[in-house]
């Protein structure tokens, strides 16, 4: 199946795909992940997107587009995958539908996890990644056994420095001027789920199968 997770910064995309990724067994494809991984190694593409990703902007459609289309020709792919944190421009969400119809393929489903602005903030405030296997954590709402030490692979847990507060505020007004309008563009083609997200995660999970269980069949 391939699949779109739509939210804001915050919202659980992240922790939701890793479990969906799971459950489907298909990859699950952060953009935000990609661009972090460049710059931890220092390459040419890190190095153009940092200081977007530390102004809390978006980087260019050109550069995110073909990194994108890069990865979704990896062969792990074939059997779908799912998209977090991309697209966020109509403009991504064009290229997305060139590039998987130059393929003979379609999205199956768009989740749009819904959270109010004021939640996003104390989540954002709270999470830890962990450096290794980017597991994501909350100190509140999803701690990990161990402070700063990540359940799944024993690496150490650091916060965005993205997740400042000044940060944030700019991400989410980036968000509602430039990714927000994607709910309308995937509503118009029958692709939108919306899930409330202010639920506990496994009931977020739980919505999120049900939701992809429904299209399994109609498929
Ligand atoms: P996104 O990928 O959309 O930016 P994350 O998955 O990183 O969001 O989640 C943001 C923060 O909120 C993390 O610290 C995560 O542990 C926490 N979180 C995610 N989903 C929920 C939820 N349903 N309830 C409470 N906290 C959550
Ligand atoms: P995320 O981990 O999804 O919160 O993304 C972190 C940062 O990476 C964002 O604030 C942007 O600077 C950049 N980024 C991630 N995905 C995209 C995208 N689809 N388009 C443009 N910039 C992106």
């Amino acid at each position: 199946m391939r699949i779109v997770l739509l939210g804001a910064p915050g919202a659980g995309k992240g922790t939701q795909a890793e479990l969906l990724s799971e459950y489907l067994q298909v990859p699950h494809i952060a953009t935000g992940d990609l661009f972090r991984e460049a710059l931890a190694k220092d390459t040419p593409l890190g190095r153009e997107a940092r200081a977007y990703m530390d102004r809390g902007e978006l980087v260019p459609d050109a550069i995110t587009i073909a990194m994108v289309r890069e990865r979704l020709s990896a062969p792990d792919t074939e059997r779908g995958f799912i998209l977090d944190g991309f697209p966020r421009t109509v403009e991504q969400a064009r290229a997305l539908d060139e590039v998987l119809a130059e393929r003979g393929r379609k999205l199956d489903l768009v989740v749009f996890i819904d959270v109010r602005p004021e939640v996003l903030l104390q989540r954002l405030s709270g999470r830890w990644i962990c450096q290794d296997c980017q597991g994501v954590y909350h100190t509140l709402y999803n701690p990990p056994e161990r402070p700063e030490i990540c359940d799944a692979c024993g690496g150490r847990l650091y916060q965005r420095i993205d997740d400042r507060p000044e940060t944030q505020r700019r991400r989410i007004e980036v968000y509602l001027a430039q990714t927000a309008p994607l709910i309308e563009f995937y509503r118009e083609r029958g692709l939108l789920v919306t899930v409330n997200g202010e639920q506990e995660i496994a009931r977020v999970r739980d919505e999120l199968r049900s939701a992809v269980d429904r299209v399994r069949t109609r498929a």
